[in-house]
């Protein structure tokens, strides 16, 4: 609601506000208290990209784009994508046992604390992937 002859700020805050209540009542799944929102720019967009899948391992660009040699991983399995390489991959045992010494579920990597998504971001740096 305009009051009359509102002042700059005050007009400012509830254009602010109802921007805010608009974009709320449109983004209804958004969580605030995400772990990811505390995470560097570029450990945020590695942990969106393996959570929606759409990154540049070799299941998403072969399949979505028909990019590269086929969807399978070199070290053999018909499926390179997240749940791959974060959990199965042989080639990457190494270093997941580093980073993970004991086995931790994807869901913890992908939507855990901020540690652990960190952990995340730093393994997959580490496996001189490109998400
Ligand atoms: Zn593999």
């Amino acid at each position: 609601m305009i009051q009359h002859n509102p002042s700059y700020n005050e007009a400012k805050t509830l254009i602010n506000s109802d921007l805010d209540c608009h974009w709320r009542q449109e983004h209804p799944q958004h969580n605030s208290k995400d772990a990811i929102h505390k995470l560097s720019r570029a450990e945020q967009v590695t942990i969106f990209r393996l959570r929606t899948g759409h990154n540049r391992l070799k299941h998403h660009l072969f399949s979505r784009f028909k990019i590269g040699d086929g969807p399978n991983c070199p070290c053999g399995a018909n499926r390179q994508d997240a749940q791959h390489v974060l959990q199965d991959c042989p080639l990457l045992e190494d270093a997941r046992l580093k980073y993970w010494p004991k086995p931790r579920e994807i869901n913890q990597k992908l939507y855990g604390s901020a540690l652990q998504l960190g952990i995340t971001a730093e393994f997959i740096y580490a496996s001189d992937l490109t998400i």
